[in-house]
């Protein structure tokens, strides 16, 4: 299987939810006999989503669950459907051509079908390979109801998430060097 390698991870928050919390897998059941065709990443209401890759925009804030709205990215040798956002608002959002970490949107916590009770803000990601045209979602194709070309993007994720917690360990250590007013790791380890 191809593996395809997201340079960033798409929010900005360490969340493993997509890996641990049976809803948010993917091709975990629905109600309705659907299984669900992305990964969740359970993050704050309004969190930045962002470009996993460099890329252009294919669609811009369509309408999604709910009063949702989606993003749709070909990043080259794949494709991404960035769902569950907000639409337009006082927030900038990417149009056009988009670099790896740009803002393409913001999470929108969703009202449930019920109308009295909300679902969990999150990012719901899609991913597909390009070897299928034509729209994103179809109906037809059960039971995902999705493109034949869709992926499952969780080994993406996981390996982008991966780098992401790396970097924010090298981050904290830098900080860490300059509060102790080190130039390098070697200084900290002469003092000890
Ligand atoms: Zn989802």
């Amino acid at each position: 299987m191809t593996f395809y390698k997201f340079a960033v991870f798409p929010v900005d928050e360490p969340t493993n939810s997509f890996m641990t919390e049976v809803n948010a897998k993917f091709g975990s059941r629905r109600d309705d006999g659907r299984i669900h065709a992305g990964c969740d990443l359970y993050v704050e209401d309004g969190a930045a989503v962002r470009a996993v890759a460099d890329g252009v925009v294919l669609s811009h804030l369509i309408e999604f669950y709910g009063d949702a709205k989606y993003i749709s990215v070909d990043h080259g040798n794949f494709i991404c459907r960035y769902g569950e956002l907000q639409g337009y608002g006082e927030r900038p959002i990417s149009l056009g051509w988009v670099k790896a970490g740009d803002i393409v949107g913001y999470v929108k916590k969703t009202l449930r079908a019920n109308k009295t009770s909300y679902n969990r803000p999150m990012l719901h990601l899609e991913l597909y390979s390009k070897l299928a045209t034509g729209k994103l979602t179809n109906r037809d194709n059960k039971p995902t109801q999705r493109r034949a070309d869709l992926v499952d993007p969780t080994l993406s994720l996981s390996d982008s998430l991966d780098r992401y917690k790396t970097n924010i360990q090298l981050l904290l250590e830098q900080k860490e060097l300059a509060l102790r007013g080190k130039k390098n790791p070697l200084d900290l380890l002469i003092n000890r």
